[in-house]
């Protein structure tokens, strides 16, 4: 199969392609072309992942197409963006037909589910599987949220329950591990909802994917403030709920993939932010606040039951 036979066959929807409002020109010319709305800043976001080092070989290809989107769509919720459309650079070491077809319904499942359109891309052969999504959305001028807005006072607040993806890539050679904390590692549900929600709400904001401390000490960096974080706060489900607190809280502190949301946001706000996220399931966990940053404090101090907790803060890194 050529490329461009590939393309058209598992990439270009006839009757779906073109029909987000704002796409002009989808698949097919050298570029697409896209009308933004007026009075709105796009929003854009890369990210690669590779066979072998951001998930198993083995990883089956509907949720290789969904988690490649997936991390990408995340990161504009983590702006407060309305995500748009996708484009998809992809590396192949082989055309395998029940491969691609798994993989493009995968891509395509979480595109449907966003409200996004893939536009465009580019198919390479290589000798390793690699896919790299460019994510583009819009957001009214001015009302990003980004990680520099954090303020002194503010309440530091994460989406749903940490540490289920790290718990279950250290286990995924067991056969009885729950489906649910699987799918927490395979299918991450970006949190598109929450974040556009949190327009002129949160102060500050960053997905987490490196894991919680490493993640917010960006936030806190960013922001030249210091965090205290609770442990015992910290929301886990069920399943990790049952292991000690030295097992399952640096599944959350360093453990990575979570691909859950992490804001800053007064006392204030917070409570009427409450009032109007009470319909939705998505729990929403206070972890800890800001504080100053002065010369005797650590950046990030955390504590369970009031005594100092410790743990690696360092998450994931690509170079070490
Ligand atoms: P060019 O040689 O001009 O770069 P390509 O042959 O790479 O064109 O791509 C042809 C069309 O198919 C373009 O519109 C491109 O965006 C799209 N495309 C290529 N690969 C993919 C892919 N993996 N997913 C979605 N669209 C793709
Ligand atoms: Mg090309």
């Amino acid at each position: 199969m050529d490329e461009f036979s590939l393309i058209q066959q598992y990439f270009q929807r006839k009757s779906k392609q073109n029909s987000s409002i704002g796409v002009r020109l989808g698949i097919g010319d050298d570029a697409a072309l896209l009308a933004p709305p007026a009075q709105h800043e796009l929003v854009i976001s890369t990210d690669t992942l590779i066979a072998g080092r951001h998930f198993p070989f083995e990883t089956d290809a509907f949720d290789i197409g969904w988690k490649a989107v997936a991390v990408n769509l995340s990161d504009l919720a983590a702006m407060g963006a309305t995500a748009h459309s996708i484009l998809l650079a992809l590396t192949l070491p082989k055309a395998d037909p029940e491969f691609l077809a798994k993989l493009a319904e995968g891509i395509f499942a979480l595109c449907d589910a966003s409200n996004v359109t893939l536009i465009g891309g580019d198919t390479t052969r290589g000798e390793t599987l690699s896919l790299t999504v460019t994510a583009l959305g819009w957001i009214p001028t001015g009302q990003a949220i980004l990680r520099s807005g954090a303020q002194v006072g503010d309440l530091i607040v994460v989406s749903n329950t940490l540490g289920d993806a790290a718990f279950a890539l250290q286990h995924l050679t067991n056969t009885k591990l729950d489906p649910n904390l699987k799918s927490r590692l395979d299918r991450p549900i970006p949190r598109l909802e929450l974040g556009k929600a949190l327009r002129g709400y949160a102060s500050a904001m960053l997905d987490i994917s490196d894991g919680l401390a490493q993640d917010l000490g960006h936030i806190l960096t960013a922001s030249d403030v210091a965090g205290q974080i609770h442990v015992e706060k910290l929301p886990f489900s069920t399943l990790l709920a049952a292991l000690s607190a030295e097992i399952r809280a640096p599944l959350a502190l360093s453990g990575g993939d979570d691909y859950e949301l992490c804001f800053t946001i007064s006392p204030q706000k917070f409570a009427d932010f409450q009032q109007l996220w009470l319909v939705n399931d998505l729990p929403l966990t206070v972890i800890g606040e800001i504080v100053q940053h002065t010369p005797k404090n650590e950046r990030l101090t955390i504590s369970y039951n009031h005594q100092p907790f410790h743990v690696n803060t360092q998450g994931f890194k690509h170079f070490d």
